[in-house]
């Protein structure tokens, strides 16, 4: 195999399908903006990185959840929203992503910060995406995600916010954790919102569970998923890895979030290079490289050194991921000739 230096894998052009804007935030805004917002910042460099990040995998929840409350706290107005936006493009772009999706609940933003209506955070947010298109070549889509850990009628109030915008969303998602939050519920809601023409992505089949690979197919055949958000679960269940594979339903795939929190106790044991064997469609994500100190392209080490990834592997992952992406045809048609 021939050896890929970090330099290579930069300058790959890239897809990335899942990450969430809300945990993107640059690592030098995040310690600039903190004290403005009333944190007090550790004295120590390491101090601040243990203050924000999660660079270990996860042990103790409720250290993780401070980190995100800390991380949440930072999102404190309409001019931060549209620096935080604009630099999670900018980011994006200089690790080689020419195709970027980027999610965001309006409800985790909006949470603490009663000056924020869900109006306002979309509109800084989206005018910081415009502003980076215009100085970087990048298509951008962005993603509503609805909570399933909040009572239904946020939920729908989410899901109309997002089809009153459909203009300026590509897709729904639904994240949070799935155990005692069956997928069912949300059908109605998510139905309403293919009617009215926005993409589905679903959070799936993260975390170990026995029942992870159904809520899977339940997220495909009932709330209309097109692609899965991880999923690496379905190799618990034959069954389904058929299905998913069957139904030509693509993977969004984040090797380092999925250790770091534990879904696989090693990169060793992470299903990845079994799923794209199998001819599950595969793409390789970040999920947060705010809140885990990453880019895109440490994933994409991760999967050279761990699992042999070649550069064709990763073209195809990101063949798959072009042909995936729920940014408009004419947009993404733009970059064909750059990958292909
Ligand atoms: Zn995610």
């Amino acid at each position: 195999m021939q050896k890929l230096y970090a330099h290579n894998i930069r300058d790959l052009l890239k897809v990335e399908l899942h990450r969430h804007l809300d945990c993107s935030v640059r690592w030098s805004t995040l310690v600039e903006l903190a004290p403005q917002v009333g944190i007090t910042l550790a004295p120590t460099s390491q101090q601040q990185k243990e203050q924000f990040l999660i660079t270990e995998p996860m042990n103790d929840l409720g250290s993780v959840l401070n980190k995100f409350l800390n991380a949440q706290k930072v999102l404190a107005s309409e001019e931060i929203l549209s620096r935080i936006a604009f630099e999670a493009c900018e980011d994006a772009y200089n690790d080689g992503i020419r195709l970027l999706e980027l999610r965001y609940a309006p409800t985790f933003i909006a949470e603490g910060h009663s000056s924020l209506t869900f109006e306002k955070i979309h509109q800084a947010l989206h005018n910081g995406v415009k502003l980076a298109q215009k100085k970087f070549a990048i298509a951008v889509g962005l993603i509503c995600i609805v909570q399933r850990v909040k009572p239904f009628a946020v939920a729908e109030k989410v899901v109309d916010f997002a089809i009153d915008h459909k203009d300026s969303f590509v897709a729904l998602d639904l994240a949070d954790n799935e155990e005692g939050f069956d997928p069912k519920v949300f059908a109605p809601l998510f139905q309403k919102a293919k009617k009215a023409g926005l993409h589905i992505t679903i959070h799936s089949g993260e975390t170990p569970n026995d029942q992870a690979a159904s809520w899977v197919k339940d997220s495909v055949e009932i709330l209309g998923a097109e692609r899965i958000g991880h999923g690496i679960q379905i190799v618990r269940n034959p069954e389904v890895l058929n299905f998913i594979r069957d139904r030509k339903i693509p993977l969004e795939v984040c090797p380092i979030s999925n250790y770091l929190t534990q879904s696989f106790k090693t990169y060793e044991e992470h299903p990845i290079r079994q799923l794209l064997n199998a001819g599950v469609l595969v793409t390789i994500n970040s999920d947060d490289p705010g809140v885990f100190a990453t880019n895109l392209s440490d994933d994409y080490e991760v999967l050279h050194r761990v699992h042999s990834f070649t550069t064709e592997d990763f073209k195809r992952c990101n063949q798959i991921a072009f042909e995936a992406s729920f940014i408009p045809k004419a947009e993404k048609e733009k970059f064909r000739k750059d990958f292909f």
